[in-house]
């Protein structure tokens, strides 16, 4: 089996984008600058902006992380979201997700200038993304399609299952792998017999936010395996996917793991749009 290794891909997009961070620089004496609302003390989400900011210094960006505590009001998420869309030298904002229980995430993506909405998640970002017309893609299925390009493995004509609708990661995937010709079925937590569904597929990607849910009995041989999920096995256990990798290894043509899949694949599109973003409204594009 193929190991998609996302650490090694993302490595490649990184230093596909340094030479823009330091032309950027050059014709505007600042580098592409991310800027990151985290609100509240989940643990997890402290890891992944921080690995964000990481990624964005490795490469000359910028990143400042806004830290917000959990007694944040709507109105001063708002503000400070305001603040940012004001801002001149941000060019690309993502408010980290999930939000404290009291917050309206759906009044957030109200607030993210369109034009800086590095995750595309604002729903003018979702409407250009559906009509075929966006720039930018949202990270985590725009990251697997770069993956399957650099392994060469071509979509087109294939059956593919999507299991997860969100619109963080499942729609958008269909679409995606829609617009590259594949034929493609969206399974969800109401779907009946789902491993009818994964069993006929040359390509699975699984988004179902359920740890360790799918292994080797539910994918038909030589299948490819995109593997989206991520949970911790209890606090400081260890990463595991929405599949049982390891039941993969004489089965499956190619698969993620988790660690090391899909994940820095998400973070490295989230750089490649913060930099276009930033070439954008600097009239580079
Ligand atoms: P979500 O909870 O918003 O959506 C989960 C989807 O899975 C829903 O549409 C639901 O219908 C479906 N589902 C749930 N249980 C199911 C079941 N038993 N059978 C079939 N479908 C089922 O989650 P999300 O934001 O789309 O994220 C999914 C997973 O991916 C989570 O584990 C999340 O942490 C992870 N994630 C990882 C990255 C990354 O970069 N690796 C990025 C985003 C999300």
């Amino acid at each position: 089996m193929l190991v998609l290794n996302g650490k090694e891909v993302a490595k490649e997009v990184r230093s596909s984008l340094a030479p823009r961070v330091t032309r950027f620089m050059k014709e505007f004496g600042r580098a592409p600058h991310l800027a990151v609302v985290l609100v509240g003390d989940d643990g997890a989400s402290h890891v992944y902006v921080k690995n964000k900011k990481i990624a964005c210094e490795s490469i000359g960006m910028s990143s400042t992380i806004h830290n917000m505590p959990t007694s944040t009001t709507q109105q001063e998420l708002d503000d400070k979201i305001q603040e940012l869309n004001q801002d001149p030298a941000v060019d690309g904002i993502l408010v980290q997700f999930p939000l404290p229980k009291h917050l309206n995430s759906d009044e957030v993506l109200r607030q993210i200038a369109p034009g800086k909405d590095a995750d595309s998640l604002t729903y003018e970002s979702m409407g250009l993304f559906f009509a075929g017309r966006a720039d930018v893609k949202p990270c985590t299925p725009e990251g697997v399609m770069t993956m399957l390009r650099h392994y060469g493995i071509a979509v087109e004509g294939k059956r593919a299952v999507v299991v997860g609708r969100s619109n963080i990661v499942g729609k958008p995937m269909a679409q995606l792998l829609t617009d590259a010709n594949a034929t493609v079925t969206v399974c969800h937590s109401r779907t009946k017999n789902l491993s009818e569904f994964t069993r006929q597929a040359d390509l699975v990607v699984v988004a179902a936010g359920k740890a360790r849910m799918l292994g080797k009995e539910d994918f038909k041989k030589d299948a490819i395996v995109i593997d989206v999920g991520i949970h911790r096995d209890g606090p400081g256990g260890k990463l595991c996917g929405d599949v049982r990798f390891e039941e993969l290894t004489q089965w499956a043509q190619a698969a993620t793991p988790v660690p090391g899949g899909v994940g820095p694949m998400t973070i490295a599109t989230l750089l490649q749009n913060t930099c276009l973003l930033a070439e954008k409204r600097a009239g580079l594009r």
